[in-house]
């Protein structure tokens, strides 16, 4: 885990409070168990490792300590990001509308990284950000997932797509699947299709005309 010669990449979470960023970084066991605390900016950076068909990764995953219920965060704390994860909570619509802040907040000081916007905890039956609605990954080129953290729904499809793009090998996978915590709750197998369905369909229709930052 200490070796100098696994790639190592700083990914920076961000999101409105609340939206489950703590939740799911600490799903990965061992991400959880090597944490660091960085007092001076007040962060949490866990070495999250994944295994794959071209070699070991690790995402240096900066978690913050709530500082984004407060506002924005500090430059600090984007720095040499990397690549990154948005993430909003799919029955909270204002923590969809707030996704450009954060993504403005970003690119100011991470220029051309890739970047995935999450829609968390998809097991609630209440969902309130539908497919339809979510459209801000198009705009600005970002890839898009439902997860559910509490489920471990989705959790590796974020780090595998960013994967593939910082090492520019399209066929990289994962061989080993990580420890994660066990699941705290079921996610419905068929609502899962339908939501995926969804997404498909509207993915295929055009950008509807709207302002440019939602
Ligand atoms: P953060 O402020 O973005 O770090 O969010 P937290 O990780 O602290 O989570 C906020 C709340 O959402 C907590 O009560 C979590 O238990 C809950 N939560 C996080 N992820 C999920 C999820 O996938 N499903 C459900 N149902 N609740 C979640
Ligand atoms: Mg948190």
């Amino acid at each position: 885990m200490a070796d100098a010669n696994i790639p190592k990449f700083k990914l920076v979470l961000v999101g409105d409070g609340g939206t489950g960023k703590t939740t799911f970084v600490k799903r990965h066991l061992s991400g959880e168990f090597e944490k660091k605390y960085i007092a001076t900016i007040g962060v949490e950076v866990h070495p999250l490792l994944f295994t794959t068909n071209k070699g070991k990764i690790v995402f240096n995953t900066w978690d913050t300590a709530g500082q984004e219920k407060f506002g924005g965060l500090r430059d600090g704390y984007y720095i040499q990001g990397q690549c990154a994860i948005i993430m909003f909570d799919v029955t909270s619509r204002i923590t969809y509308k707030n996704v450009p802040n954060w993504h403005r907040d970003l690119v100011r000081v991470c220029e051309n990284i890739p970047i995935v916007l999450c829609g968390n905890k998809v097991d609630i039956k209440e969902r309130k950000v539908k497919a339809k609605t979510i459209t801000f990954h198009r705009k600005k080129n970002l890839q898009y997932y439902d997860i559910s953290a509490k489920s471990n729904y989705n959790f590796e499809k974020p780090f595998l797509w960013l994967a593939r793009k910082l090492t520019g090998e399209a066929d990289l996978d994962f061989v080993e699947a990580p420890a994660l915590q066990p699941p705290e709750v079921t996610v419905d197998q068929n609502l899962m299709m339908q939501y995926n369905q969804e997404m498909a369909d509207v993915a295929a229709m055009p950008l509807p005309e709207e302002d440019d930052d939602l």
